[in-house]
């Protein structure tokens, strides 16, 4: 059961070719890592698949349960179950966590053709996403992401995920770095979102997240295309002989 499907992706962003020619296939129940120096599209990857307007797609496709991802506007490929947790999440002044994440949950339930849920029963869901993240309730009063620690706002997206419960979950690590405890949420909630019908595709950085989240396949991103796909190891592998062999032995300059 293949839940995203992306063949011989390019992708231009004001004219400039970002992504090269991606290649990656996600089935249901993997959990996939993407790795790779900075400035190597790893984000532009994250964008394109979600439908940022910046990004256009020139050849290539990316098949979402076989659906064509590139005609769908970016909330259309949201409600179809396609989640992308924001590298710099957006701040919105004056609107609580409370209705923001109550406005997306119900925007979803419509697009799948169910009714809104009943305010108390939001209530109760929502209270069960906190659990999950390890959040106060008091979080939710507070306007979207105003003020928010780096951590409170990994925290944020966690607790969006786990009340959107997408098919294909993307993750994009800030290469800032998380303290210890906002990458172990983040590790939580991937974990315990983690399922036989869904997949996710954990961007990182660095190595460190994979001690605490066991992707199935890690992949190299490099010049816009995936040079590489090991398992785990290829991870450690990474942390301790760096990022330059590979780099030769797929013939790529940096
Ligand atoms: P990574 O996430 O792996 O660090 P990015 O996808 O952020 O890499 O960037 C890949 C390349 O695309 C970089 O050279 C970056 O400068 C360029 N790039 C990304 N977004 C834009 C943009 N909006 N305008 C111009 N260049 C961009
Ligand atoms: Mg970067
Ligand atoms: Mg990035």
């Amino acid at each position: 059961d293949v839940i995203i499907e992306v063949q011989d992706l390019h992708a231009t962003v004001e004219d400039t070719e970002i992504l090269k020619g991606v290649n990656l296939q996600v089935k249901a129940g993997e959990i996939h890592a993407v790795m790779g120096l900075n400035g190597s599209g790893k984000s532009t990857f994250a964008k394109v698949l979600a439908g940022h307007p910046d990004y256009e797609v020139t050849s290539g496709q990316m098949l979402f349960r076989g659906q064509d991802l590139t005609a769908m506007e970016p909330h259309e490929r949201a409600a179809t179950g396609v989640f992308l947790a924001f590298q710099y999440p957006l701040e919105i002044p004056g609107v609580s966590n409370r209705d923001f994440l109550r406005v997306a949950y119900n925007a979803h339930r419509r697009a799948r053709g169910e009714e809104e849920i009943d305010v108390f029963d939001f209530d109760d869901l929502i209270e069960e996403c906190l659990d999950i993240v390890k959040m106060d309730i008091s979080f939710l009063d507070r306007s979207v992401n105003e003020g928010f620690s780096g951590g409170e706002k990994k925290r944020n997206e966690i607790l969006q995920m786990a009340l959107l419960q997408p098919t294909l979950a993307i993750l994009d690590e800030t290469d800032s770095g998380l303290d210890i405890d906002a990458l172990k949420t983040v590790a939580h909630g991937v974990n315990q979102l983690a399922g036989p019908d869904n997949a996710m595709v954990v961007i990182t950085h660095y190595q460190r997240m994979l001690n605490y989240i066991v992707p199935a396949y890690v992949h190299v991103m490099a010049d816009g295309r995936i040079v590489k796909t090991g398992t785990k190891e290829l991870a450690q592998e990474l942390e301790s002989r760096g990022y330059e062999w590979i780099l030769q032995e797929a013939d790529v300059e940096v």
